[in-house]
């Protein structure tokens, strides 16, 4: 039984070309909060986890949606801002060292005859696994890319659709599309620090905050950003992965070139939970069925917790996943741990080593 989005002979070209497989107890599949915190319930229990991401960061919705907003219903925080709350839990996980392979979709698996299941991500990653935890959020995040030909071979170094490093973009003359908030607040940001900045926006008018508007117009008036609007992106020039110039079009078919060494394109975030909804999992309304007394799909060995999950009475929220990750935990458990009985313990009597490996 293989469940694959591509077809079989994709996957056996796939499978018989391993140059890279990984052994671990649970793959978890989304590195949100939820999957976050599932490392660390599996690692009190002594199970070692490698998380898969879409995205080339950790965190999920908190991080790629809304970083500086604060959550108020996370317990004993009475505020902590999204990002905040990610970077805590991945100092909380630490110890429990997780192998991170970000920047890569899951899609597919393939169970073994051990009971295993070897998973297999679009960078042709394989890592074989006791137990799957799907926290796949609303699916994979992924950025919605300009439709420019030869796109992909400029990405990474000139084309990068999230700002990780700042200083990446220093003295470099930068060209960023789009017109809502990351769009106009990374000209500010970058104004004054890159060579130059350049926004290219298909209307006059921006979808963004009204102070940020008037903020990213007076250093227009004064030269520190250059509007090129209404424009589009037409065509990349340059080699070996590095840009040198874009062609822009206007709506009477006029082009212009304009020198751009790294090109922020701002077009939104898809989320697409495409090759999960193929793997024969029971649905429910594009969400994956669960017993909640233990987290696991219809597949024995297959585990759902977090936004994707559903359950009569189901709430999504934070604190909700939280929990589920430690139901979803103590039931892998016996996957991994068949001859010994587990014997609840409480985080207090256990303890984590926290600045050593457990
Ligand atoms: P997500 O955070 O969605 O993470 C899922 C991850 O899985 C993503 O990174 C995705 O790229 C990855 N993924 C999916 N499919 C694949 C695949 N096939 N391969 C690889 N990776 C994959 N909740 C609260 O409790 N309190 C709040 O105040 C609150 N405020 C919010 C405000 C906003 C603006 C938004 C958008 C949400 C808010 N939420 C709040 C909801 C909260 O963010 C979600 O409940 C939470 O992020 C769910 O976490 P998760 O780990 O299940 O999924």
């Amino acid at each position: 039984m293989t469940f694959i989005r591509n077809n079989a002979f994709i996957l056996s070209i796939l499978y018989w070309d391993i140059s890279l497989k990984h052994k671990t107890d649970i793959v978890v599949i989304g590195a949100g909060p939820i999957g976050l915190f599932s490392v660390f319930e599996a690692g009190m229990l002594k199970m070692k986890c490698h998380v898969v991401d879409a995205l080339n960061f950790i965190g999920g919705q908190c991080s790629a949606l809304y970083p500086e907003k604060p959550i108020y219903d996370i317990p004993a925080y009475p505020s902590i801002s999204a990002q905040d709350l990610i970077d805590k839990l991945e100092e909380q996980i630490k110890p429990f060292e997780p192998t991170y392979h970000l920047g890569q979709q899951v899609i597919g698996f393939h169970p073994q005859t051990d009971g295993t299941f070897d998973i297999i991500t679009s960078k042709d990653t394989i890592i074989n696994a006791k137990a799957i935890i799907i926290a796949a959020g609303c699916g994979a995040f992924g950025p919605n890319r300009p439709p420019l030909d030869n796109i992909e071979s400029f990405e990474g170094e000139s084309i990068m659709y999230s700002v990780r490093n700042k200083s990446l973009l220093k003295d470099k003359n930068i060209v960023i599309a789009g017109g809502g908030d990351s769009a106009v607040d990374w000209a500010i940001e970058l104004s004054g620090f890159a060579k130059s900045v350049t926004v290219v926006h298909r209307r006059n008018k921006f979808r963004c905050a009204p102070e940020s508007t008037n903020r990213m117009e007076k250093l227009i008036d004064e030269g520190k950003i250059n509007l090129e609007a209404p424009y589009q992106l037409h065509k990349l020039h340059g080699a070996e992965g590095k840009l040198h110039s874009i062609d822009l079009i206007g709506f009477d078919e006029e082009i212009k070139n304009i020198q751009c060494d790294v090109l922020l394109p701002f077009f939104g975030l898809s989320m697409d939970l495409g090759p999960i909804l193929d793997w024969q999992l029971a649905l429910e309304k594009k969400h994956l069925s669960v017993s909640n007394e233990t987290m696991e799909t219809n597949v024995k060995g297959i585990y759902s917790i977090g936004d994707v999950a559903s359950y009569p009475g189901k709430l999504k929220l934070i604190l909700t996943g939280f929990s589920e990750a430690a139901i979803a935990a103590h039931n892998i458990y016996n996957l991994v741990y068949p001859n010994q009985p587990l014997h609840f313990e409480y985080s207090t009597t256990k303890g984590v080593k926290i600045d050593e490996k457990l």
